[in-house]
């Protein structure tokens, strides 16, 4: 046994990964990584950066606010973000969404900062009231942030963040609000300026259609200046040492030069296809997603964690299995009979649910191709859910496209 080969079996045609991240990586992407490392003072280095910086502010409809690219996951810039605008022994609030929202609170915990939480309701977005409420208890202004999640992925629940602003103005309060976009970035549209986000986190690998490794801070004036004041000590993370021209000390070191070749053109195919296409597209198929899972959940063993239809993501679907069904399973033999991954339950939703990711380069014939593994998968094991899931999906598709 000395290869992967020996190991799995060749599977002939294309495996169907339906996972919410890392999401399919479209071959124009992958042949722009196949291009061999630059010498650092090579001008195409900048100009890679700087597409990739452009093309976050595009994505994010902000004109000004500074962009920071890190070699990191999203765990990598929750922690950037969070050393840049919050000292040991500060508080910030941190808005329940299931599992995101804890394990970014796990973290900045572990920071030494004191992490005030609203509790998740499950099936339910943030509560706008629940913030105000929790910011004017704050009668000190003694929170310094409050941290949201817009798409939770493990709950497959999108907040509504202009009203998430607007219940921080009624409250008056002046700390800063940052957003994590890990999830819907790419794949749902975000106004960071028209919305007063001051600061944004993401990734590559999820609507950015690109392989894991790169994380992005976005900070507006705001977020720079608390940065600049803030004590917390720091150094591989620092925005101040990091706002530089020179490649090498934007990233602090050497860029991950092909994997930002990669995703400088994965922005030239958003821009091709238009942004409101992308987002079209991903309403389309969610919707198609959506009509299967309704149809599926008609025999009563299959039903929407979110319990709040506006609030349903386009990123991907969570869905809550009857007690003595074993997701895992249909996991399992989804992937391994029926070539269609999908991702299981996280956190608190684990062995309680299966999720469909459905962002990033996919089209129609994928989702039913996606949708039709499930819906085996679910029949080879005997777990009823009717005959309509996918014809319900084509009929969407019919409809709508
Ligand atoms: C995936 C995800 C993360 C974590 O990203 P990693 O790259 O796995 O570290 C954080 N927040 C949200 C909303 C996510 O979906």
């Amino acid at each position: 046994m000395n290869s992967a080969s020996t190991t799995f079996p060749h599977i002939p045609g294309v495996r169907a990964l339906h996972s919410p991240g890392p999401s399919n990586v479209p071959k124009a992407v992958l042949d722009a990584m196949t291009n061999q490392p630059m010498d650092m003072g090579d001008p195409r280095v900048d100009a890679f950066i700087a597409g990739c910086e452009r093309g976050l502010r595009g994505l994010l409809k902000t004109k000004s606010a500074e962009v920071f690219l890190y070699a990191a996951n999203g765990h990598g810039v929750w922690e950037a973000l969070t050393v840049n605008v919050a000292a040991p022994g500060q508080k910030v609030l941190i808005l329940g969404t299931g599992h995101f929202s804890d394990s970014w609170a796990v973290l900045t915990e572990a920071m030494g900062i004191e992490v005030v939480r609203t509790p998740y309701v499950e099936g339910f977005p943030i509560d706008p009231d629940v913030l105000e409420k929790a910011l004017r208890a704050d009668t000190k202004k003694e929170i310094v942030a409050v941290f949201a999640v817009h798409t939770d992925t493990a709950s497959s629940t999108t907040s509504d963040i202009p009203a998430l602003r607007r219940a921080i103005d009624a409250a008056d309060h002046p700390a800063l609000f940052v957003v994590d976009v890990v999830a819907s970035l790419g794949a749902t549209n975000f106004e960071m300026d028209a919305w007063g986000v001051n600061a944004v986190l993401g990734a590559s690998q999820k609507g950015l259609m690109s392989p894991p490794g790169v994380g992005f801070c976005v900070a507006d004036e705001k977020a720079m200046a608390v940065c600049e004041k803030n004590p917390a000590p720091r150094y591989y993370w620092d925005w101040r040492s990091r706002r530089s021209e020179l490649s090498y000390r934007k990233f602090c070191g050497t860029p991950p030069q092909n994997l930002l070749m990669g995703m400088q053109a994965a922005f030239g195919l958003i821009e091709k296809e238009g942004l409101e296409n992308v987002f079209a597209r991903h309403r389309l198929l969610t919707g198609a997603v959506h009509a299967a899972v309704s149809a599926w959940a008609e025999e009563g063993n299959l039903q929407f964690l979110c319990q709040v239809p506006e609030a349903r993501s386009v990123s991907v679907t969570t869905i809550l299995v009857a007690p003595g069904i074993d997701p895992e399973k249909i996991r399992k033999v989804a992937r391994e009979k029926f070539q269609v991954m999908i991702a299981g339950g996280l956190g608190p939703f684990s062995g309680r649910v299966f999720r469909i990711g459905h962002l990033g380069d996919l089209n129609s014939a994928m989702i039913l191709g996606a949708l039709g593994g499930v819906e085996a998968a679910l029949e080879s094991l005997g777990i009823s859910v009717g005959s309509q899931g996918v014809r319900r999906a084509v009929q969407y598709l019919a409809e709508h496209s």
